[in-house]
């Protein structure tokens, strides 16, 4: 298996991604990143193949809408979100198929609640 790809998919596998080997993941306290406890890792810079069929996700925006959350139609697990203007994708590293790959991943932390930087 290359271990430069981290493919995951949500719990049911309708939604599918694949994506580069990030230098690190993102942890974001805003409030819906920490209620969904995702890590993200986002295109651009890297590439991300997501394989999200139409219809098998529920897209969820709040606030000025900027980005929706996509969760699986089927089993309710958070794969993406896709910020409407087109400009980023982010898959959920949560995902990963191998999580042991993931858990050597440096994780950095943003400040999505109030300052909109990282944190280190
Ligand atoms: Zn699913």
């Amino acid at each position: 298996m290359d271990e430069g790809i981290i493919t995951g998919s949500c719990h049911c596998g309708a939604v599918r991604f694949e994506v580069s080997r990030p230098d690190f993941a993102v942890s974001c306290n805003c409030s819906i990143c920490r209620r969904l406890a995702a890590l993200w890792v986002y295109a651009p810079p890297l590439e991300i193949r997501l394989f999200a069929p139409e219809g098998t996700t529920r897209a969820y925006s709040w606030g000025v809408g900027e980005i929706a959350f996509h969760s699986c139609s089927t089993c309710g697990v958070c794969t993406h979100y896709i910020g409407l203007a087109g400009d980023r994708v982010a898959v959920n590293l949560r995902l990963a198929d191998r999580p042991e790959v993931v858990e050597q991943l440096r994780v950095r932390h943003f400040d999505g609640a109030n300052s909109w930087a990282f944190l280190d």
